[in-house]
């Protein structure tokens, strides 16, 4: 049978992909175990003994592999930690503890600051807003991990409700328990990743077991078909010994017509029998090439759907969530691509890295909000001045970072002015006032014995010296790595 290389190809071709999957995977759980690292950080400088705990969760994350015992262990370490809380007489402060404004109050509306209606000295007071700070924190990081893993349907309900009582709820009871939930919320989506890829695994392994029991039917068939012929064979044989026997023997011209007969007669029959159980085989492989067909139909489809399901995952993990911008594992890449082409080509090849004047500024006068708000304008208004060619990303915090194809650092220069002067005219209002928002920026240029590295770090120095010179402005960095 011709298909035998070609069931060959696709077994080899899903062991193929099952490994790329596997890669996949352990991309989607570094995701994860990066967001608990962050929801970790949020909840820290609370007490001594809790940071401790979360530092020691944090090393554990960056082991290969997770011991879920050590980790319930952990977790109930950091529960009882978090309900001594409640108690601010049985913990000892941590050593940093900075006091924060309200972020309940939306920085782009007028409406005055809302006090904290909770009782008790001044203390309690600093102490619950900080707890309301860190859930509203965590209540922003669940809306990021949703948006980045697929939980199960009751789960992701349950998720979304949890984040809304982190990000409105003031009880200190129930947002306690939200942040314990978010701790089994971020376990239960890595196991469920692992769970799904195991029995996608164990599928497809019973369809192979399947195709194995194809062939084996299929060869033994084969050897039925040969004792067959050979019968066949031996009884024609048989019957043509016997007339030439009758032959020689008989006198009797009627009677040796009539035995002739006879024996062609069996032969025929023998034949026919051959012929009928032939198709019998056929029929049954045909039938049993079919039933193949639909399971490899079936894993094929499944095939299909998981790698979809990687494939938007991909995409997701590639995306700053706030900015909508490609995030800095994107530029990892796309830098790598484009050094590659200017390695082979050298065509000029110009990277800007954009940092925003005094933002913190914007924060600390109008609210985390508002600058949440600049970050996802500025980005908006620069992605739309650039060229298709180039490539901006949100490098973290307030930092940009440009890839600009076929440019050399002063045309480069040009571009970084152009945008700069556009963006410093922006009319950002808050509360009424109207704000003015610039940043600074280095350019550097690929040159002879560059790396990724070289050029970021002569652009970066750039940068520093434009904030030194003032800042609001462009600077080209020194020639040479
Ligand atoms: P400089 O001109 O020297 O760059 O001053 P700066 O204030 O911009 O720099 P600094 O590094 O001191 O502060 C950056 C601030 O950006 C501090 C940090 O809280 C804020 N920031 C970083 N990421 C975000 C974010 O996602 N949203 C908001 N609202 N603020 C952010
Ligand atoms: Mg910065
Ligand atoms: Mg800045």
């Amino acid at each position: 049978m011709t298909s035998d290389q070609s069931w060959k190809e696709k077994y080899l071709q899903e062991l193929e992909s099952a490994e790329q999957r596997q890669k996949h995977w352990e991309a989607e759980k570094n995701t994860l175990q990066r967001m608990l690292v962050r929801t970790s950080l949020a909840s820290e400088g609370q007490a001594a003994e809790l940071d401790r705990l979360l530092n020691e969760l944090r090393k554990d994350l960056r082991k290969d592999s997770l011991d879920l015992a050590k980790w319930r262990t952990l977790q109930d370490q950091i529960d009882r930690q978090i309900a001594l809380l409640d108690d601010p007489a049985a913990v000892p402060p941590a050593a940093v503890s900075t006091p924060v404004s309200s972020p309940l109050s939306s920085p782009l509306s007028t409406a005055p600051p809302q006090p904290a209606a909770i009782a008790g000295d001044d203390n309690d007071l600093g102490n619950n807003q900080q707890r309301l700070r860190i859930a509203r924190r965590v209540g922003q990081l669940l809306g990021q991990l949703l948006q980045q893993v697929t939980l199960e349907p009751g789960a992701e309900a349950e998720a979304r409700q949890l984040q809304q009582s982190l990000l409105k709820s003031e009880d200190w009871g129930e947002l306690r328990e939200g942040l314990n939930r978010v701790a089994e919320l971020v376990i239960a989506a890595v196991t469920r990743g692992q769970r799904d890829f195991e029995a996608f695994l164990k599928r497809l392994d019973e369809r192979l077991q399947s195709l194995r029991q194809h062939f084996q039917d299929q060869s033994s068939a084969q050897a039925g078909r040969l004792d067959a012929s050979v019968e066949l064979d031996r009884e024609i044989q048989q019957e043509l010994a016997q007339i030439g026997h009758q032959v020689q023997s008989s006198h009797d011209l009627t009677g040796l017509k009539q035995s002739v007969t006879r024996h062609l007669q069996s032969i025929g029959g023998a034949v026919r029998r051959f012929r009928e159980q032939e198709s019998e085989r056929e029929k049954n492989l045909s039938h049993q090439l079919e039933a193949m067909q639909e399971k490899l139909a079936a894993v094929e489809a499944n095939s299909e759907k998981m790698q979809e399901r990687i494939r938007e995952e991909r995409a997701r993990a590639l995306i700053d969530l706030l900015t909508q911008l490609p995030n800095r594992e994107a530029w990892q890449e796309r830098l790598a691509f484009e050094y590659n082409r200017w390695q082979r080509y050298r065509h000029p090849l110009t990277i800007a890295v954009l940092d925003i004047d005094l933002f913190k500024r914007v924060n600390d006068s109008y609210g985390h909000k508002a600058g949440d708000r600049v970050l996802q304008l500025v980005a908006r208004e620069l992605r739309e001045r650039l060229r298709n060619t180039d490539f901006i990303a949100r490098f973290g915090g307030e930092e940009f970072v440009l890839l600009l194809p076929e440019t050399p650092c002063a045309a480069a220069q040009g571009v970084l002015n152009e945008l700069r002067g556009h963006i410093a005219e922006l009319p950002f209002h808050f509360r009424g006032e109207p704000v003015t928002v610039t940043f600074s920026a280095g350019v550097a240029e690929f040159g002879d014995g560059d790396t990724e590295d070289t050029v970021f770090d002569r652009a970066d120095r750039a940068l520093y010296a434009a904030k030194d010179g003032g800042r609001n402005q462009v600077r080209l960095a020194a020639d040479g790595g």
